[in-house]
Order: C-alpha cells, then sequence, then structure tokens
C-alpha cells in the first residue's frame, strides 16, 4: 500500500542515531505497527527525490535477516523510512539490560548477520558500512535482523556529511582510507560480536556504560571512502576509558588503566595495535575464539568476505556430523556448528527479557 504520513500515529520513541530518532508507529488504515526512522537530510529536493528512489531497492530485499520495508517518503527537510518494528529491540540495548549474551546465543547472531550480509551482497550488490549492536534487531519470535545498509548511495553521502561517532566499528583499512568492501563489514561484526559476549565495548576498558566509546560523539570528517583524514579530528573531547576501581582487566585493555583515549587516538589504535580478542582466554569455547580471531585479520586481503564464512560454517557441520561419533566429548562443542543445529531456543531466550 502507499504510505502517507498522516495515515501514521505516533506511539513511542524507540530511541536516538546520529541522524535522527526512531518511532514506534501506527499505519492507522491497516492497524500495522511499524517503526519509523526520520532522517534529517541537508540537501537539494532533487537530491531528496533521488534518495527516495535509491530506497526502493529496498522494497526487493527480502530474506529473514533481513528488516523487511514499508516504504518511505519525504516530510520536509526530513526522510522518513518506515520498516518492519521489532519489539524486542536492538542488541546494544539488549545487552545493556540483561548484560552479557550468552555465547551460544552470539553464535547465532553471528549467523544471521552472516547470512544477511551475503544475502545483500549476491542478490543486490549492497554492502552493508554500518554493522554495530544498534544495527542488529531481535523480535519476540526469536528472529535476528540486521537494518541501516547501505543501499542509497546518496543517503549515505548526504548523511556522511553530518556524520559523527560511532565510527569506532571501522575497520583499519577504513580509518586508513581504502574502499569500502564486505570485509569491513565482517571486521563490524568481529567487534560487535565481542561487545555482546563481554558486554561492553571492547575498546574501553571500562564496564561502566557512560564511559562506552561506541556512544561517542565528536567531530570526525565525513566517512566517505577515502576522505576520512587522520590528523583532522581535534583531540577534545576526552573520554574517560579509567576503571573505578583499580582491578586490571584481563581483557582488551587500552594503554592501560587510568588513561582517557580521544577518538583520534581510538582510530590510531585500531590502526597500530593488534587487534582485540574474546578474552579472557578460557572464558569462551576456541571455536568462538577462532570465529572472531578470523573477523579481526587486520589485513583485509586475509580477511574473509561474509559468505566465505558462511561456507566454512556449513563445511563444519557437515564434517562434524560424519565425524560425530570418533570425536573425544572434549572437542563436541564446536561453537559454530551449535548455532547451525544448535537447540538454544531463541524464542525462549527472547522471552526472557
Ligand atoms: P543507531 O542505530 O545509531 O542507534 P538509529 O537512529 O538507527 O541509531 O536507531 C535508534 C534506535 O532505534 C536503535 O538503537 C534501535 O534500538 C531502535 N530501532 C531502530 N530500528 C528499529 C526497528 N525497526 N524496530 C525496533 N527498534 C528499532
Ligand atoms: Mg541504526
Amino acid at each position: 500500500f502507499d504510505l502517507r504520513k498522516q495515515d501514521l500515529k505516533d506511539m513511542s520513541e524507540l530511541g536516538q542515531g546520529n541522524g535522527g530518532s526512531v518511532k514506534k508507529v501506527q499505519h492507522t488504515p491497516t492497524g500495522t505497527i511499524m517503526a519509523k526512522k526520520i532522517v534529517l537530510i541537508d540537501a537539494k529536493p532533487s537530491v531528496r527525490k533521488q534518495i527516495l528512489r535509491e530506497l526502493q531497492i529496498m522494497h526487493d530485499c527480502k530474506s529473514k535477516y533481513i528488516i523487511s520495508f514499508w516504504g518511505a517518503f519525504l516530510a520536509d527537510p526530513n526522510i522518513c523510512i518506515c520498516m518492519e518494528f521489532m519489539d524486542k529491540g536492538s542488541l546494544d540495548g539488549i545487552y545493556k539490560k540483561i548484560g552479557p549474551i550468552d555465547i551460544d546465543v552470539v553464535g547465532h547472531v553471528a549467523l544471521a548477520v552472516l547470512e544477511g550480509l551475503t544475502y545483500l551482497y549476491d542478490v543486490h550488490r549492497i554492502i552493508h558500512r554500518d554493522i554495530k549492536p544498534s544495527n542488529i534487531l531481535c523480535n519476540s519470535r526469536g528472529e535476528i535482523k540486521i537494518c541501516d545498509f547501505g543501499v542509497s548511495g546518496e543517503l549515505i553521502n548526504s548523511i556522511a556529511d553530518t556524520f559523527v561517532g560511532t565510527s569506532t566499528y571501522m575497520s583499519p583499512e577504513r580509518i586508513q582510507g581504502a574502499q569500502y568492501t564486505v570485509k569491513s563489514d565482517v571486521w563490524s561484526l568481529g567487534i560487535s560480536l565481542i561487545e555482546l559476549a563481554l558486554g561492553r565495548f571492547p575498546f574501553s576498558e571500562s564496564s561502566d556504560s557512560d564511559s562506552d566509546l561506541s556512544d561517542f560523539e565528536g567531530t570526525l570528517s565525513p566517512a566517505r571512502p577515502g576522505s576520512l583524514a587522520l590528523g583532522l579530528p581535534p583531540p577534545k573531547p576526552r573520554i574517560k576509558t579509567q576503571k573505578k576501581d583499580k582491578r586490571k582487566s584481563k581483557g582488551v585493555s587500552l594503554q592501560g588503566g587510568g588513561m582517557t583515549m580521544s577518538i583520534l587516538e581510538l582510530l590510531q589504535h585500531i590502526v597500530n595495535e593488534p587487534a582485540p580478542r574474546l578474552a579472557p582466554e578460557g572464558r569462551f569455547p576456541r571455536e568462538a575464539e577462532d570465529f572472531v580471531d578470523s573477523c579481526l585479520l587486520k589485513d583485509p586481503d586475509v580477511r574473509k568476505t561474509p559468505k566465505d564464512l558462511l561456507v566454512n560454517f556449513t563445511f563444519l557441520v557437515r564434517t562434524r556430523f560424519a565425524l560425530t561419533c570418533l570425536l573425544p566429548e572434549s572437542q563436541k562443542h564446536v561453537w559454530v556448528e551449535q548455532a547451525r543445529v544448535s537447540n538454544v531456543d531463541l524464542e525462549t531466550w527472547a522471552s526472557t527479557f
């Protein structure tokens, strides 16, 4: 059906992001509940219309791992994008509410995101460009889907002009100005998985949410390919990453406790230091550690694509089935396989919060 502004009744606010806000709304003629994203676009009318045209591709994005699209319209000076409402919200909100997410559930997240990314790229040649926990949504049926992918080149450009913060899921090659590829999304997935499993952003040592760098808002040059000039961002504001108590975490820490870090320092850290890992060692299954390590290979040439990672999953599942009776008990826990065939019931999981 044709979406008209006047047919949507605001119900509640779901969240605020960089470029705008998301509201839960009801489409009154049909009673359908939707999520309406309002994006403030500072662009000429012709560009707005172009964006609207490009967004129509979302009508063809049909996958159980992708948020479905109801339609978009102009509401000057905004663009409104109406999408499927996910009643359990995004994974960042979920872990902030219930704490670190069980590693078996994180395995399902990995699988869903890889399936979604593979679909977007194989079928539509779309690279997501913004994988992070707040763009991975969950509903009470236990479904996990990704949203906010880069369908519209014009929209990416327009938002880039006002874009601040949340660049911290950015891969080392992107920070250095290389072309965006599907492998950059794999890096962002790796960072996101650690964040979910630890219940905190991996580059911040503290578990306090108020020092969470992922929420950092600073001034960064536009996130267009090649245009992110290191050296431009000002050194302020600085973010505390100090732990309130002096206990040293064995996990990924940034230059030890008591340090503060600007966005520039964070970007330099991502480029220059070893990638974060699922830590401390032994807390998570080996297979989960290995998988995250493979997402976070700093050299994009050796990092796998989402599709390669999925094929590996499938291969592991097959060989595991063949070998299961031969393997010792200690090796029977294969994380990725568990995610495929496991009895982890996401619907039951989702009913716990
Ligand atoms: P960000 O993704 O950077 O947090 P957004 O503006 O994209 O900013 O989204 C703001 C918040 O709205 C998200 O964090 C998420 O919790 C919520 N949200 C977005 N889309 C949906 C949706 N389709 N269903 C339910 N909640 C949503
Ligand atoms: Mg979002």
